[in-house]
């Protein structure tokens, strides 16, 4: 199928062109004529199996037609996080670029003001965290009775941030008479109560599990004992050609505790949680983008659904709790069409999670295959840690690591065999490193960074 056939305008056929888009994803060959026929629709597809067009070119060809008015927006898209919203407002602007339609983006921790300007000069799309909206709406700031075209994305995410009840009331307000669209990649029965409630006769339609069916990443789990994660990641980031990677944790407090220790190992690394600001967030994931850091420790709030291209490795440097954000994370590599790998370390006490992951997608995580990391050096004196847990202790990886530098003569003195080191005392961490990347050894290249920017905050896009 083309583009061609979905009947979109001409005008959005030259923006997909545009963003080099040859053929539309299955969501898109599926949602798109479903839209158009301003059906309500449930959508069960996962981020990075190009959903979000599927929503947004219909939308720019039904807005098309029709007029602003103050205050009163005339379709909504809401999303769980502002990283999530923003990335959306900026989908809105790269295939609306050749129409002239009106955005707006309400996301907490940013200042109100250029939002309640961009809502009085009228929009055709606010594209908002239910936090955020639900306070302007309460201040007057804004009526939703205008607005007959709503999007509800992420809602099993939603759900898991508490918002239902916000949607819910949002959702009151909005006219009975409209269409709504309602994406997730699960469908728990809460979901599925809030669809029977507020879409009519919807469509549902459903594409493959981005983590099972994208044969693009490579996964693996890595079995270890608490103590050698970081020694273990250390050295997974250093042999196993990575280039861009996010490292998921499951508290923010890792997050935080591992960038820094990264940092001091000389990785170039950076952090995005949910306690940050929205302006550190944002300056972070600018950092990011611009290759100024190839590593971005986060956690699941903050990175949920970042579309980022080019990230070759996620490794969940935790087990996530629930199965759902394992798939979550690891969407974050092998995208649209790209190679990518997700490592996984497990300790005891996760095996029960990495259990409920293997049921959900259907597929066994294998062990990382240490032969396959690069091969031994004479020169490469520093051995490895010890990354293998109580079931890996037979599969003993190579005693070896590419040469990043050459050691100095008293370090490489200082160096001993890993195995004599009492596990309290893992060498990697004491270790003093220069940076990883000298001048002349570039990081490889940078993720191409398709996400937020905040020069759009309620600004048109014609
Ligand atoms: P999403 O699932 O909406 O987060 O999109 C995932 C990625 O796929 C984004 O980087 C999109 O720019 C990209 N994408 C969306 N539609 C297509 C398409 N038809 N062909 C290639 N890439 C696409």
């Amino acid at each position: 199928m083309k583009f061609a056939d979905l009947g979109l305008s001409d005008k959005l056929l030259q923006a997909v062109q545009d963003a080099g888009y040859e053929e539309p994803t299955p969501i898109q060959a599926e949602a798109i004529p479903q839209v158009q026929m301003m059906r309500d629709l449930i959508a069960i597809a996962q981020t990075g199996t190009g959903k979000t067009a599927s929503f947004v070119l219909p939308m720019i060809d039904i807005l098309a037609n029709g007029r602003r008015r103050a205050r009163m927006p005339r379709s909504l898209i809401l999303e769980p996080t502002r990283e999530l919203a923003m990335q959306v407002a900026e989908n809105f602007e790269k295939y609306g670029k050749n129409h002239n339609l009106n955005m707006a983006l309400l996301i907490g921790g940013v200042q109100m003001g250029d939002q309640v300007k961009a809502l009085d000069e009228g929009v055709d799309v606010l594209i908002a965290t239910p936090g955020r909206l639900m306070d302007l709406f309460e201040r007057g700031k804004i009526l939703l009775n205008g607005c007959d075209l709503l999007v509800i994305d992420e809602a099993d995410r939603m759900l898991d941030m508490g918002f239902i009840p916000d949607i819910e009331f949002i959702c009151e307000k909005l006219p009975a008479q409209r269409q709504t669209l309602l994406f997730s990649a699960t469908m728990p029965p809460p979901i599925k109560r809030l669809a029977d409630k507020f879409l009519t006769n919807p469509k549902s339609i459903e594409v493959a599990r981005a983590a099972t069916a994208n044969v693009n990443i490579a996964q693996f789990k890595v079995e270890i004992s608490p103590r050698k994660k970081k020694q273990a990641l250390k050295y997974l980031l250093e042999v196993d050609n990575v280039t861009t990677a996010i490292i998921f944790a499951n508290r923010k407090t890792t997050v935080r505790e591992l960038n820094k220790d990264l940092q001091k190992s000389g990785f170039r690394s950076g952090e995005i949680h949910g306690d940050m600001d929205q302006a550190s967030r944002i300056a972070e994931l600018d950092l990011f983008k611009k290759g100024e850091v190839n590593i971005l420790v986060a956690s699941d709030v903050a990175a949920r659904g970042l579309d980022i291209k080019g990230v070759s490795h996620v490794f969940n440097y935790d087990t996530p709790w629930h199965p759902d954000d394992y798939v979550h994370r690891i969407g974050r590599t092998g995208r649209a069409g790209a190679k990518g790998r997700s490592i996984t370390l497990v300790t005891p006490a996760d095996k029960e999670a990495l259990e409920n992951v293997e049921k959900l997608t259907k597929m066994k995580v294998p062990a990382f295959d240490w032969s396959s990391v690069a091969p031994a050096r004479e020169d490469r004196s520093e051995p490895e840690p010890e990354p293998r847990g109580e079931r890996q202790r037979e599969e003993k990886p190579k005693r070896s690591r590419p040469k990043r530098e050459e050691a100095k003569p008293e370090e490489t003195a200082k160096r001993s065999p890993r195995k004599e080191k009492p596990e309290e005392a893992p060498r990697a961490e004491k270790r003093e490193r220069r940076p990883r990347y000298e001048d002349n050894d570039p990081p490889g290249k940078p993720g191409d960074w398709n996400g937020p920017m905040p020069g759009f905050l309620g600004v048109g896009f014609d």
